[in-house]
């Protein structure tokens, strides 16, 4: 089975591509693939670069020309959630879109006509992650997730996006990888670990803990591969 990994910034896969040590670097339409062969599972991995444009093109070009049946998002995120702390790991049950305003036109924010405002990660994949969190004996969060194109660092703009979507975290990717999925009948989850709390301290702490937990993720993501490989 193909199956494709997806962060959007190289610390987010760098554990990965250390992880299996050996892989074939595959550039297609502007960025780069990583090919991982681990039988019986063929894994695509690559970091799209941040934002929704580059994410959306990144998980088009992994199910469209890779062929990856099933998509896995990881990285870091902006805690909204007072309960979710710097390391802690939350997987996005319904992801939304909280810079899409259309509200002149009657629409809530974050809906776009013939489009769902919240689209739904796939059951499956996120009970093999809550069976990763059982083995490791950790806690993982679920929730709803916000994304825009926006590095939020303000408390005023995340409780207006926590109030607006009941969101828990947010981030800058995760939302159009699930439109693209979703559009194209491929299962994905969206797991992210806590960088900040997205206030006025959150570029300061993104830098400060962005690699322990993006690590924090990732190994986790490499302990769902090896149950999917089952
Ligand atoms: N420091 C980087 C920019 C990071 S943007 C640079 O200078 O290049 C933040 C990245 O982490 C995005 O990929 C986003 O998905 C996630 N993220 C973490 N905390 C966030 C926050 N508070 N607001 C928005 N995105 C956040």
């Amino acid at each position: 089975m193909k199956i494709a990994i997806l962060g959007a910034m190289r610390e987010e896969i760098t554990p990965i591509l250390e992880h299996y040590k050996q892989y074939e670097e595959i550039t297609f339409g502007g960025n780069t693939f990583y090919k991982i062969i681990d039988n019986p599972l063929e894994i695509i991995v690559a970091y799209s670069r941040i934002g929704k444009v580059h994410a959306a093109i990144s998980a088009c070009s992994m199910i469209l020309h890779f062929g990856c049946k099933k998509l896995i998002f990881s990285g870091v995120a902006g805690a909204i959630n007072p309960k979710l702390r710097i390391g802690d790991l939350l997987l996005g049950l319904e992801l939304c879109q909280h810079d899409v305003d259309i509200t002149a036109f009657g629409h809530p924010f974050g809906f776009i006509p013939e489009s769902e405002l919240f689209v739904s990660s796939d059951s499956t994949l996120n009970e093999i992650a809550h069976k990763v969190a059982m083995q490791k004996g950790i806690i993982l969060h679920e929730g709803i997730i916000a994304t825009g194109d926006q590095f939020i660092a303000n408390s005023t703009k995340k409780e207006w996006i926590g109030n607006e979507f009941k969101a828990d975290a947010l981030e800058m990717e995760g939302a159009s990888v699930a439109v693209v999925c979703k559009n194209l009948n491929v299962p994905f989850c969206i797991l992210r670990a806590i960088s900040d709390a997205a206030d006025m301290e959150a570029d300061f702490k993104f830098d400060q803990f962005l690699e322990q937990s993006a690590k924090n993720s990732a190994d986790f993501v490499i302990r769902m591969l090896e149950l999917l490989k089952k």
